[in-house]
């Protein structure tokens, strides 16, 4: 018979991480399962400069993220790459299938995250974090007095496109319609921001450049002309952020925890409606998707999870 866990920790990023840290140094029994490389969404993110004490010139998404996994792993947090296929989430010990075996657990910390949607223009994938980001938090300083391209029309790429514009020189919101679909008093103010810009009915079909974006071809759906956008001379590149919406990793449970657009519903205190399962990170319902509240929620349901397992 499979080892029981005292937890299992589900997503090797930041909340999941941190939760393995703090797991482990309560002496819980913990295993995280990754399915592909350790990180989530910080591995693609080329510099972190808003995760506090975080000032090591050069410092990488990767190199902040294996720094987390040295320390989880310090504290006696296993670790093992699998994908799992389902879950069975009630009761004393919890069941999770992978392609490599069946795990077993007292309880179960939830961190699968959240993706942002690809732009789905062709060579994305080769200038994602070399001009695309998916970030404004993150990545808006790198394009101090730079020009900048926002993708989408709803609340979050015109919220984001105004933030853009205290980095930006100019910010050319292209939308795929020719209105917006952002609530009106949000929409208003970026009418008035003289820095907004619009592209409308236009889909971005192509990026290029040479190691940075400097070059896309953006297509205008109703004539089907094909326009050319490419960087002012002198800059050398531009920045294009993508935001036409988030793809949280939670199929896996539907039916089984309360969730609202996909995101997983918690308390204050990362519980779920099933008992000894917790949610953190980006999978949750919440205002701010950043490595620091990420972090924290992890430390919050790890020691959840330890008042759970005793106490059971
Ligand atoms: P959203 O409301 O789903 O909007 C996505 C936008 O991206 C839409 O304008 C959509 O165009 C466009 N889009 C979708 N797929 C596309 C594609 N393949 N190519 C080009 N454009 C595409 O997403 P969101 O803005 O991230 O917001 C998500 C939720 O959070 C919403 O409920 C929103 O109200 C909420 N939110 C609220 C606030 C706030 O209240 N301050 C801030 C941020 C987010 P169409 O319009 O043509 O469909």
């Amino acid at each position: 018979m499979s080892k029981i866990y005292d937890v299992i920790i589900l997503g090797g990023g930041p909340a999941g991480l941190t939760a393995g840290l703090y797991a482990g140094r309560s002496r819980l029994s913990t295993l995280i399962i990754e399915k592909g490389q350790d990180g989530g969404q910080i591995a693609i993110t080329d510099e972190i400069e808003n995760y506090p004490g975080q000032m090591v010139e050069g410092e990488s998404g990767p190199s902040l993220i294996a720094r987390m996994t040295e320390q989880a792993k310090k504290f006696g947090a296993e670790r093992c790459t699998d994908a799992i296929k389902s879950v069975e989430l009630e009761g004393e010990v919890k069941k999770l299938v992978g392609t490599k075996g069946e795990y077993l657990a007292k309880c179960v910390i939830i961190a699968t995250g959240a993706f942002p949607k690809p732009i789905g223009c062709e060579n994305e994938g080769k200038f994602t974090g070399k001009g695309i980001s998916f970030c404004a938090t993150c990545d808006a300083a790198f394009f101090e007095d730079f020009e900048v391209y926002v993708v989408g029309g709803g609340d979050s790429a015109v919220e984001e496109a105004m933030y853009l514009t205290k980095f930006a020189r100019k910010v050319t919101i292209i939308h795929r319609r020719d209105e917006l679909r952002a609530a009106k008093s949000i929409q208003e103010k970026a009418f008035a921001n003289p820095k907004i810009a619009f592209m409308w009915d236009s889909v971005v079909v192509r990026v290029d450049g040479d190691d940075l974006l400097n070059s896309m071809t953006v297509k205008n759906v109703k004539t089907g002309e094909l326009t050319t956008v490419e960087a002012d001379e002198e800059d050398g590149l531009f920045g294009l952020f993508g935001f036409i919406g988030y793809n949280p990793n939670s199929k896996l449970f539907e039916g089984m925890l309360e969730m609202e657009n996909g995101y997983i519903k918690t308390d204050d205190n990362m519980h779920t409606n099933i008992p000894g399962v917790f949610a953190a990170g980006d999978i949750r319902v919440k205002s701010l998707r950043q490595v620091v509240t990420a972090a924290a929620d992890g430390a919050i349901a790890a020691m959840q999870a330890e008042h759970y397992v005793s106490n059971h």
